[in-house]
């Protein structure tokens, strides 16, 4: 079975996973994923979407199986148009798998290269760009300031131990806050070279020089 290459974005909500997700993506060899995103795309009106509004809006997690199913329907269309090319681009993946149980069921087909961990010290100026996101992307997970909390304590005692599953070499931590552009001058500093990598190995696996 073909695994895909994948950096894993780590970190509590409102740490820029998202937002640094979609500019890597934008570059050609990346392919942003984020399972929040994809949630969100699905028509609220739909047997799957309403499911996704009852746990998000609680700041749940959506039951494992359902997401799972979902997360690989997504990514087999989107290796379909061939926006995402398995073959040659680095999935940047983000939001999945959020906990123990999701990363067992994704290890046989994901080969995590790098966990990219954005760590926030800050907990309220988290929760401060949680609270501004909300009114400008309308966000009803981020609306209430009980449900936002609710989000960190689910990261806390659901997400945060997927961390544990990772030897320590594969894990580098970066500082959420700083600015967004160097977060990203970060970050590019540690895909950069393993797409490098990857790309190598590709050429020699193809026969080219
Ligand atoms: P953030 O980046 O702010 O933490 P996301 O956009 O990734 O939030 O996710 C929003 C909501 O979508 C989550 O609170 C959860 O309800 C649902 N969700 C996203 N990814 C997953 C996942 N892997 N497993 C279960 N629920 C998920």
């Amino acid at each position: 079975m073909h695994r895909h290459q994948t950096v894993l974005l780590f970190g509590p909500p409102g740490s820029g996973k998202g937002t640094q997700g979609r500019v890597i993506g934008s570059i050609p060899g990346f392919y942003h994923c984020s399972c929040g995103d994809v949630f969100r795309r699905i028509d609220p009106g739909s047997e799957l979407g309403s499911v996704f509004m009852e746990h998000s809006s609680r700041g749940e997690l959506v039951p494992d199986d359902v997401t799972v199913k979902m997360w690989h329907a997504h990514i087999r269309a989107q290796h379909g148009t061939g926006a995402y090319k398995p073959k040659t681009d680095l999935l940047i993946l983000d939001g999945i798998p959020r906990n123990v149980h999701q990363a067992e069921m994704l290890e046989a087909e994901l080969h995590i290269l790098r966990v990219l961990h954005l760590v926030c010290p800050d907990e309220e100026a988290m929760i401060d760009r949680l609270r501004r996101r909300a009114l400008k992307e309308n966000r009803l997970d981020d609306a209430k300031e009980d449900v936002i909390r609710h989000r960190w304590e689910v990261y806390r005692e659901e997400t945060a131990p997927v961390l544990s599953y990772f030897s320590d070499e594969m894990v580098t931590e970066i500082n959420a806050t700083s600015s967004p552009a160097e977060v990203l001058r970060e970050i590019l500093g540690v895909v950069i070279p393993i797409q490098n990598t990857h790309f190598r190995r590709l050429q020699q696996e193809a026969g080219t020089p």
